[in-house]
């Protein structure tokens, strides 16, 4: 049986997930064996337009990158939004709560009017094509990256955690970050992480996404009783999503 064939594509974003994906070190040798890398601007000068599997990082900020998205999704039989840039537009939806020009202004300055830094909303990859599967995260978890890859170059289905990070800061047997007066997304967003930041002391910023169905009385329970509000929650999920709040 040939190996499926995996070229991986980059767009908006700080290139942290393929760093993670670099990172592997020893078990990309194992997966490298499972499937072709035909293309890797990153780690490699070859090229190709035939594969199997495309694995997008970063967001779509311009036109003609829904236009080149749209050539890649066309070539490939499977397409994985890689990290939350692609996921749910990440750090890079935040700008869509301002005005435009304004943020253009701020970021490039007397410069801002110039044609090549023409700029878009940010949309995440899905609300471009269609996605079949996603790894989430801002980085991505190395581990549940190869896990995917692995699974999809079998023939099964990848299957992400559909219960919240409290469940796993709660196994690693963290004090809860609203006992410090903090206001922490564990209860709305997707384990798989192992909660790394609560276990480092610090809230958890929702980068892999709400989870499924999330549930919000429990939610609004933890709010009440450590005196927030839903107002209070919501700041905190503006950091990774930008415009896609669950109903509270
Ligand atoms: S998800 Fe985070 S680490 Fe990955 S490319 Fe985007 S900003 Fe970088
Ligand atoms: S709210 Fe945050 S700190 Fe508290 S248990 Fe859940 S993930 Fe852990
Ligand atoms: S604990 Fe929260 S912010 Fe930290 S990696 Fe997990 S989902 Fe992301």
């Amino acid at each position: 049986m040939s190996k499926p064939r995996v070229a991986i594509f980059d767009f908006a974003c700080c290139e942290g997930c393929q760093l993670q994906i670099v990172n592997l070190e020893e078990e990309i040798i194992d997966l490298v064996t499972l499937v072709d890398v035909v293309e890797w601007r990153e780690a490699m000068s070859e090229q190709s337009e035939e594969y199997d599997i495309a694995i997008i990082e970063g967001s779509i900020t311009r036109p003609q990158d829904e236009e080149r998205l749209k050539e890649i999704r066309e070539r490939a039989k499977i397409l994985i939004a890689l990290g939350a840039c692609a996921v749910t537009g990440g750090i890079n939806k935040l700008k869509n709560n301002f005005d435009l020009e304004d943020v253009k202004k701020c970021v490039y300055g007397k410069d801002a009017a110039m044609p090549h830094l023409d700029t878009a909303m940010t949309k995440a990859v899905g609300e471009v094509v269609k996605v079949d599967f996603v790894v989430p995260g801002c980085p991505i978890n190395r581990a549940e990256f190869a896990v995917i890859v692995r699974s999809l170059a079998l023939g099964k289905t990848p299957v992400l955690p559909t219960y919240p990070v409290c469940v796993e800061c709660k196994m690693r047997e963290n004090g809860c970050r609203f006992e410090y007066d903090e206001i922490c997304l564990g209860p709305i967003t997707r384990a798989g992480c192992d909660a790394p930041c609560p276990s480092a002391g610090h809230w958890c910023y929702g980068c892999r996404g709400y989870v499924d169905d999330p549930n919000v009385n429990a939610a609004k329970d933890i709010l009440e009783k450590y005196g927030k509000t839903i107002d209070d929650l919501k700041s905190k999920m503006l950091l990774f999503n930008s415009k896609q709040e669950p109903t509270l």
